[in-house]
């Protein structure tokens, strides 16, 4: 007899009590299903990059994922990784408080959970690796410059844990790289109206590229996009896809500079939508700086930091709109995986990263 589950998973909250599963610092992995709960067979996590970047950088002396890592730096990584699951029943980082998602095979089904999925479904998750309970027995495998991991182990999904089964007309490591991100350009499509000037900050990372070509469509001909690129590397990835009307090497987290840039690229007229999609701390006052009063910034990146989102525009007097990157957006995954249909270019340097 399965014991009754809540949609949310709080039956496997253990501490602090009261708490859902994502703030939890503890939650049950015991893979044991509860009447509502699917049981997976997990193939590869996608680590967030935020937290993957964090990992690395802590675990490998100050390393990043894209650097060359040596074995002892893999052994250190896979260390932390355990270490994080062993101690929380989940991968949520404990620096960034991010997870990211997985992908796997559906082993079991509770009697009582309402849904579709059948045993033997390979799907990818799209709630976050932070509040799912996750064994991993062994790690086999890493790609690090891209935050996949592959795994033997199993995770658990709630009734409430949304999902999107893999397409059969692209590899799975391609679905599940664009699928990771699919929240940042499906809110794109929302924000962004014809006409618009848009900048997107760290637009030749991964979410970045996706909000470059969704921005490019919404703001049509009468509008402007402007990438914003970390190093000449990624900006020319962003050029050679050709999305963006303007791409600049830019230092985001130095707030004046990106500032300077985009006021002389909109003839000082600054952006309607900034999108932020960058990997590191301190890019708030860039991306809000960068926007025109009562314009929007939407905060994709992980690594945004509320009190000084909400404190640096105050004090630098600027009436913008500010987006909490919620990872789920009606209708994401199937937005996300549409753009590798619509345009062959993208889908070819999505393969070449990530598949
Ligand atoms: P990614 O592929 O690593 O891209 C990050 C980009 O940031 C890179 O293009 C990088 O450019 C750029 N960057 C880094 N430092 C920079 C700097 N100082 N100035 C300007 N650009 C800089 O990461 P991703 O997978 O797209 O993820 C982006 C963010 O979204 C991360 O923070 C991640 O945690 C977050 N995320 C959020 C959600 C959600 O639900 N809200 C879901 C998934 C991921 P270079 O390579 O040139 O340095």
């Amino acid at each position: 007899m399965q014991k009754k589950g809540c949609p949310y998973g709080t039956h496997r909250v253990i501490s602090p009590k009261g708490v859902l599963p994502q703030p939890a610092d503890v939650i049950d992995n015991t893979m044991e299903i509860y009447d509502n709960e699917v049981l997976i067979n997990v193939q590869t996590l996608n680590v967030d990059s935020a937290s993957f970047t964090e990992i690395v950088r802590r675990a490998c002396d100050g390393k990043k994922p894209t650097d060359d890592l040596s074995a002892a730096d893999i052994q250190s990584i896979k260390d932390t990784m355990l270490g994080i699951v062993a101690k929380a029943g989940k991968h949520k980082n404990p620096w960034t408080g991010s997870g990211g998602m997985l992908i796997g095979t559906v082993e079991k089904i509770g009697d009582n959970y309402v849904g579709d999925l059948k045993v033997g479904d390979k799907l990818a998750t799209l709630v976050s690796l932070s509040l799912t309970p996750l064994v991993i027995d062994e790690i086999i495998d890493m790609r690090p410059a891209i935050d996949q991991v592959d795994i033997k182990g199993h995770a658990i999904l709630f009734q409430s844990g949304i999902y999107a089964i893999l397409p059969d007309d692209m590899p799975e490591n391609l679905a599940l790289s664009v699928l990771d991100v699919a929240g940042a350009p499906a809110q794109t499509a929302k924000l962004v109206q014809s006409g618009d000037t848009v900048v997107v900050i760290g637009g030749g990372g991964k979410s970045g590229m996706l909000c470059l070509y969704e921005a490019k469509k919404r703001a049509g001909v009468n509008g402007k996009v402007i990438c914003i690129a970390g190093s000449p590397k990624s900006a020319k990835r962003a050029e050679d896809l050709g999305f963006a009307d303007e791409v600049i090497v830019a230092d985001a987290t130095n707030a004046v500079e990106v500032y300077n840039k985009i006021m002389e690229s909109t003839d000082g007229k600054l952006a309607d939508v900034v999108i932020n999609c960058v990997s590191i701390e301190n890019t708030e006052m860039a991306s809000i700086l960068a926007t025109k009063d009562d314009g929007t910034v939407y905060f994709f990146s992980m690594a945004t930091n509320f009190t000084k989102a909400a404190l640096g525009a105050e004090g630098v007097g600027k009436d913008v709109n500010m987006i909490i990157g919620n990872g789920y957006c009606k209708g994401h995954a199937a937005i996300a995986l549409q753009e590798l249909r619509e345009s062959e270019l993208l889908r070819k340097v999505f393969t070449d990263l990530f598949a």
